[in-house]
Formats: structure tokens, C-alpha cells, sequence
């Protein structure tokens, strides 16, 4: 056993008791030692997912992440196998001198495979990729009372698409094969251009998608009136010439949580001011290393800590592309009435490369995340932004989730009774309970 562990957004505050396993083989005992004294549990990768999705209804999570091997690869076709607790940085680790990288990548190299399976995670190429599931060749699935059962598109294909994005409900996922892209350089190249306004951001994804591999937008979700959505867009690719280089991990971190945000109005405002004007008018070459590129945040470890006991939420939604334009300014002007937010704003176009996942949270639209310190007032920001993506035809992504109402998610995952009817019955989050039961 370990100490308490809580979800990414440290809200809400549930401690989860920790039983860990390292061995595939002992896997099937863990789970049904927890089952017996427990009633139920759930697997919990890295807890990067920020509201309730990995915490267990029983508060008893079985923690995957010592299963973290390597176990076999094939560095002709680009195809790795590896055991569900292994991290993407691990998985990197382990390919980028090989010259391979992830085909698809969230923006954490902390979370695990069995994570990103169970999110089906998206990342800046989903406009070319789609999501990680896509990418998936097959994996093993341990289900309480029947074993482990290998799932891939051909075999076990329904318990396949209902893990894929399946929220850890369908078994645990013991490994995971993958397809990786193949790489001549570990750095990215790119550019970076500022935008004025909600107009000026589809008109450059329209254009800038189309010709670069990744591309997302920085938005500065305090600004009002005629400079509502402004931000900035950073496309980019992997370099065709240079070292294939594995980069540091960070060693920075907060130290402590102190017992109040730091986040507040005026930090915000003056840290969206800076970033925006640091970022000259022209577009501007971007060249760096894969990390900062994809993984900024993970260069201060801990980060999550600076919002203070309290915790804090993160909002992020989709909406579908017909409606995207006026429906994401109404949020935003929304955000920026309310002066909540914080300056980890990103606006992010999805592709239509279809999901492989009954549950997949992205659909050809465009994405909006923002994080939130928490507070009481939240809740009335939320119920408002709640309304506008209803209306919008758009849905929440469970993974950043703690306040969807259960309406709202049976209305936007309408394939979710088909999960029910496939989840092993032993597995239950908090969140499954909150948008299912209530
Ligand atoms: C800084 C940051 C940036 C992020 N950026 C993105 C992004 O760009 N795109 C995106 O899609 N997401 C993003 N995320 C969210 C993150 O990628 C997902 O929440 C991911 O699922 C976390 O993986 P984890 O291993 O930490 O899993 P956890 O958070 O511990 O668990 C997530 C889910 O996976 C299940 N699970 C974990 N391991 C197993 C297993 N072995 N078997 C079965 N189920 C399992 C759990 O039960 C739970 O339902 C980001 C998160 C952070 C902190």
C-alpha cells in the first residue's frame, strides 16, 4: 500500500488508498484480493486525469504503474509492446534513439498506456492522427472471473472499442501494442503567429492544419471586447536533420501546496498580457526540443500544486465545427465576463479521422480547455458555459471532468449504456456513479 493519491486537479478531494502491483502475473490475485475486501475497485495509471474519472467509487484504486516493462519491439516496422504502466516518456525513452516517436501524444509524458487507452487521448495532430486508440494494435484486457483476453479490431473487437476510451471500466489493461511515426530528429521546427481574434484563429487553422503536422493555440481567455480571442498559434513539425536525442527530465518542482491559489485576477492578467505581447506581430520561427514543444508543463513538476488546497478544475469541451466559431467567442466572452480562468488556455481544432472508442471525447469541431482555480463561484461560470455547449450540440472530456451533470453525459455519449453492458462489473469510478446514477 502506498500514501493517499488524488486525481491531477486535487478536486475533488477523495483520497485514494493506493494497492500496487508489479507483476503481470500477480495481477489477477491483486484484483481479486481487492474485489473480495473492497467490493470494487478501479486500475489508476499516473493520475494525471484531473477530476473523478481515476478515482474508485471504493476509494481503493489498483495502481498499475509498476508494470512498466518493455517486453518486446519490433524497431524495423515501429511497433512496440509494452506493459500498461509504462509512461509515454518511458515509451519515448526507449524509441527516439531508434528513430520513432508517439504517432499521438497528449501534452504529459506522465501518463501511462493503460491511461491513454482508457481516455483514448487526442493530442496536437489529431487533425491528422485523430486519436490514440487509432494508433493501437491490440492489448491485453484482465476482466474479473474471465482472465486476460487479448482485443485488437479483429479479436474481442466489441470489448476492444469499449476500452478505447472506456474509462478503465472494461477490465485492467495488463500491456499494450502500439504504432509509432518514424522520426529523423528529435527537435521540432515550426512557426509561431499571433492572432487578433476568433475569425483571425480559424482562418489560420484553416489554412496552417492543412500543411503541419501539429498545431494548437495559446488564448488569452481574459481579454474582452474587440480583443476577445486573441492568442497565439504554434504549428510544427519534426526536424529533418539533427541529433535523435532523449531530453532531460525536469528536476524543478513545487515544493509544497500552499493553502490558497496563487492563480488569482491580477497574476492572470498580467501573465496574459506579458505572453501575449513577449510574442512578436510578425509569425515567428519556433525551433526546440520535443518537450517544451509538447510537454511544457511537465518542465515544473508538481505544477498542479500552485492552485493551493482547494484544488482546481479543468474545463474542456468540443464543439462541433457547423457551430464552433459563434459558440467558443460565446464562451469566451463568457470566461472573460467572469474573470476566472487561468493562463493554461488552449484552443485546438479536432480532424475527422473517426475514433476507434464507443466513448471518445473529440469529434470534428474545435476544442476548448482552460483550467479554473477552485472556488464556489465556479459552479455558476460553469452551469452558463454548461448551457452554451448544450445548445451547441458539442460535450465535455470526462478525463478533465468533476462537475458534468449526468444528463448532460448520457445526452453527449449516447453509446454509453453499451459500455455499461461491458463493464466488468467489479470496476466503478466516482464518475461512472455521478453520470450514470444521478
Ligand atoms: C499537463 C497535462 C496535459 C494533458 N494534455 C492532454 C491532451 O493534450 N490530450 C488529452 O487527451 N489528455 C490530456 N491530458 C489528460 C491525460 O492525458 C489523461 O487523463 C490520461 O488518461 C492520464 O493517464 P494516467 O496514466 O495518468 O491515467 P489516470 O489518470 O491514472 O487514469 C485515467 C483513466 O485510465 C484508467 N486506467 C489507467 N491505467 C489503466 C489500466 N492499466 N487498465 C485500465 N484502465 C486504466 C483509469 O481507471 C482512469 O479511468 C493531460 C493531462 C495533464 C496533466
Amino acid at each position: 500500500m502506498s500514501g493517499p493519491l488524488y486525481s491531477w486537479g486535487r478536486y475533488p478531494r477523495l483520497p485514494q488508498t493506493g494497492h500496487a502491483c508489479h507483476w503481470r502475473d500477480e495481477l489477477a490475485a491483486a484484483l481479486e484480493r481487492l474485489v473480495r475486501s473492497q467490493g470494487s475497485t478501479l486500475a489508476f495509471g499516473n493520475g494525471r486525469s484531473y477530476g473523478d474519472s481515476c478515482l474508485a467509487a471504493s476509494d481503493h484504486v489498483l495502481q498499475a504503474r509498476g508494470l512498466n516493462r518493455l517486453i518486446e519491439a519490433d524497431w524495423q516496422a515501429g511497433v512496440v509492446r509494452a506493459e500498461a504502466g509504462a509512461t509515454l516518456g518511458e515509451v519515448l525513452a526507449a524509441a527516439i534513439p531508434r528513430g520513432w516517436f508517439l504517432a499521438v501524444t497528449p501534452g504529459t509524458q506522465f501518463a501511462t498506456l493503460g491511461g491513454a487507452i482508457a481516455n483514448d487521448v487526442h493530442g496536437k495532430n489529431h487533425h491528422r492522427r485523430g486519436t490514440f486508440g487509432s494508433q493501437l494494435l491490440r492489448f491485453g484486457l484482465l476482466r474479473h472471473g474471465e482472465g486476460l483476453l487479448t482485443c485488437s479490431p479483429g479479436e474481442n473487437p466489441e470489448l476492444f472499442a469499449a476500452t478505447v476510451g472506456g474509462l478503465g471500466l472494461t477490465g485492467v489493461i495488463v500491456w499494450a501494442e502500439i504504432r509509432l511515426i518514424p522520426i529523423r530528429a528529435s527537435r521540432i521546427e515550426g512557426r509561431q503567429q499571433r492572432f487578433g481574434g476568433l475569425a483571425e484563429f480559424f482562418a489560420l487553422s484553416a489554412e496552417l492544419d492543412e500543411r503541419h503536422e501539429y498545431g494548437v493555440a495559446w488564448i488569452d481567455c481574459l481579454a474582452c471586447g474587440s480583443r476577445t480571442g486573441r492568442g497565439i498559434y504554434s504549428v510544427g513539425e519534426h526536424a529533418r536533420y539533427g541529433r535523435l536525442e532523449v531530453e532531460e527530465p525536469t528536476r524543478l518542482r513545487v515544493p509544497l501546496t500552499p493553502p490558497v491559489s496563487l492563480i488569482n485576477r491580477l497574476s492572470l492578467r498580467a501573465f496574459n498580457e506579458l505572453h501575449w505581447r513577449r510574442q512578436p506581430a510578425a509569425p515567428s520561427r519556433l525551433r526546440c526540443g520535443y518537450q517544451p514543444f509538447f510537454y511544457p508543463l511537465d518542465r515544473l513538476l508538481n505544477w498542479n500544486r500552485i492552485y493551493g488546497r482547494p484544488g482546481f478544475q479543468q474545463y474542456q469541451c468540443v464543439i462541433p465545427e457547423a457551430g464552433a466559431e459563434p459558440a467558443v467567442g460565446e464562451l469566451l466572452r463568457a470566461i472573460g465576463e467572469s474573470g476566472q480562468g487561468s493562463f493554461l488556455a488552449v484552443l485546438k481544432r479536432c480532424g475527422d479521422v473517426p475514433s476507434p472508442g464507443l466513448l471518445s471525447f473529440p469529434l470534428p469541431g474545435t476544442s476548448l480547455a482552460l483550467d479554473f482555480p477552485q472556488r464556489a463561484a465556479l459552479g455558476r461560470l460553469f452551469a452558463r458555459l454548461d448551457a452554451i455547449v448544450r445548445e451547441a450540440g458539442g460535450r465535455l472530456y470526462p478525463a478533465k471532468d468533476a462537475h458534468m451533470s449526468g444528463s448532460d453525459f448520457r445526452r453527449a455519449y449516447p453509446a454509453w449504456e453499451r459500455l455499461e453492458a461491458l463493464r466488468d462489473p467489479t470496476l466503478e469510478s466516482r464518475f461512472w456513479q455521478r453520470v450514470t446514477r444521478q
